[in-house]
């Protein structure tokens, strides 16, 4: 299997990933995208040895692929998945949101469905089928930009001023669709292979042009990546931000240029209906955000670790006031691990064999999200206090030596070391106070969507409502006006 080398090599393409007002030469050495490239190097490495059980047989292929990538076809399967995805989120101890296996399952279950891509018109069904065989042959990093450019919300692209601010087909031509405009915010596009573009926002009658989905190789003509702010340049030494230099996930509104996607490459060719089915009839959405829960809890879990770690170092670990804040702690981040393992034990089978978690377990935690990344935030906040600004200014105040004596003194707990006490609250920091972590609060706030469309598509609708309905009618009809 491609090893994380292999991948490092073959980033060196010629994309387009501006930073700055320029090109960036070599994302694998650039300061802003190679310690990420470096860590997604060490999950690729991770999935090519045989004993993290990260691989399987694809029936597609019949080779050894990323079990990631792969359609789960019975309960043991998606356990297994399952696990797979925890070797990696724990690699990262879940700060790496945007991984290969996220979209790299939404593709397999467009792959379990290759009737949705069918169409109305030209069948675009194997095109499908044809890039997940790509996909686990060769262990590819697909990222995805499915959302419209942030312009107006008032009125779908149709309506705004300027033409195709919004990724559309300004014409066809024999060899495939030209595409132009822009779409939001391919995470990890920087350092993939592939980004997948297509619209998951509802779409309005005139917004046809803009109803495609397809996948094009980051270096492809014309297809330019704007970066928002990288943090890695800034972060001084992996001391002083542990998260920031390892992890900083690039950012990127994808901009294309008439960019020719040969037909191939073309998933939903303008069709309004087609672009919604492919995530919401395939099981796509559904597989796809439990991996993101999947990876949530593994973050949320490490995040609890270093909130009881500062209380022991602290000294206030055994007032029950801190235990209760703890416990508080605790219940949010066990709310979030019982709801990845409660949607695989009310998965089931769809009609095309294809296991996918039980919705409302998923959708139920996922309703949440928006309040409990916050609320595990704050709990951090309050429990560090001012541990995590009366820190030294950077590593070197540990080693110079006008400064490492005081240092060493003054900072320092019972039983713990300056050094030991200075990368805990340093990493605290970078959890709840960096630039870094501000990003990663936006992110969980809204990588699945805006928490109005969370709750009220997702978990509402996907919530057993009707048996709660019956419930209440069958309790009022069991006593009577006369009764009372
Ligand atoms: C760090 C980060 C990484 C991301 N990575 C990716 C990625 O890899 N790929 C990708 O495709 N997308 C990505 N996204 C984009 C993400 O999917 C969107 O942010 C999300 O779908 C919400 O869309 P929006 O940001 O345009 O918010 P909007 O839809 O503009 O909503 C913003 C706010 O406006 C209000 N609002 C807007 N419309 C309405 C309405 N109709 N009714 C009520 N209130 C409304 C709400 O308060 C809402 O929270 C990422 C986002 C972030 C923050």
């Amino acid at each position: 299997m491609r090893t994380g080398a292999d991948y490092l090599s073959s980033l060196n393409d010629g994309r387009v990933v501006l930073v700055d007002g320029q090109q960036v030469d070599d994302v694998t050495t650039h300061p802003a995208f190679a310690p990420v490239a470096a860590t997604i190097a060490e999950m690729f490495d991770l999935a090519a040895d045989p004993a993290q059980n990260m691989q399987y047989t694809a029936p597609e292929t019949g080779a050894t692929a990323n079990r990631t990538f792969g359609i789960p076809r019975s309960r043991d399967e998606l356990r297994l998945r399952r696990e797979a995805i925890e070797t990696w989120a724990r690699h990262t101890h879940g700060w790496v949101g945007r991984s290969p296996d996220h979209v790299g399952t939404f593709l397999a279950s467009f792959a379990a469905h290759p009737e949705v891509f069918a169409g109305e018109g030209r069948d675009l069904s194997a095109n499908v089928t044809a890039f997940h065989r790509r996909l686990l042959d060769e262990n590819l990093y697909v990222s995805y930009a499915i959302i419209p450019p942030q312009v107006s919300r008032a009125t779908t692209a149709s309506g705004w001023e300027g033409e195709f601010l919004q990724a559309g087909v300004v014409r066809e031509t024999d060899e495939g669709i030209i595409v132009r405009g822009s779409q939001m915010l391919a995470t990890g596009a920087a350092i993939a292979d592939e980004v997948f573009v297509s619209c998951i926002k509802p779409l309005g009658p005139d917004d046809s042009d803009f109803a495609v989905s397809f996948g094009v190789p980051v270096a492809t003509e014309g297809l330019k990546l704007y970066c928002r702010r990288p943090y890695a340049p800034a972060a001084t030494s992996s001391f002083d931000y542990p998260l920031t230099s390892r992890y900083d996930e690039p950012d990127a509104l994808v901009v294309f240029d008439d960019v020719l996607v040969p037909w191939d490459r073309v998933f939903v060719d303008r069709d309004i209906v087609g672009v919604r089915r492919q995530f919401f009839e395939t099981g796509a959405h559904v597989l796809g955000n439990w991996q993101a829960q999947i990876r949530f809890a593994t973050k949320l879990k490490f995040i609890a670790g270093v909130a009881r770690r500062v209380t022991q170092v602290n000294g206030v670990d055994k007032i029950p006031s801190v235990q209760e804040k703890l416990g508080e702690l605790a219940a949010v981040v066990s709310g979030v691990e019982s709801a990845v393992l409660a949607a695989e034990y009310t998965a089931e089978p769809d009609a095309s064999g294809q296991w996918l978690p039980g919705r409302q377990a998923l959708y139920g935690s996922m309703g949440l999200q928006s309040e409990t990344y916050p609320r595990v935030l704050a709990i951090l906040r309050d429990l560090v206090g001012g541990g995590v600004l009366q820190l030294p200014s950077s590593v070197h105040d540990l080693t110079s030596s006008l400064t490492a004596k005081d240092i060493q003194h003054y900072v320092q707990s019972p039983g713990v070391p300056s050094e030991e006490r200075i990368k805990l609250f340093k990493l605290a920091w970078d959890i709840v106070g960096s630039e870094f972590a501000g990003r990663h609060q936006q992110y969980e706030m809204f990588y699945a969507g805006a928490p109005f469309v969370v709750k009220g598509a997702y978990t509402y609708r996907n919530y057993a409502y009707d048996d709660a309905l019956e419930d209440v009618a069958g309790f009022l009809q069991s006593y009577k006006l006369e009764d009372a």
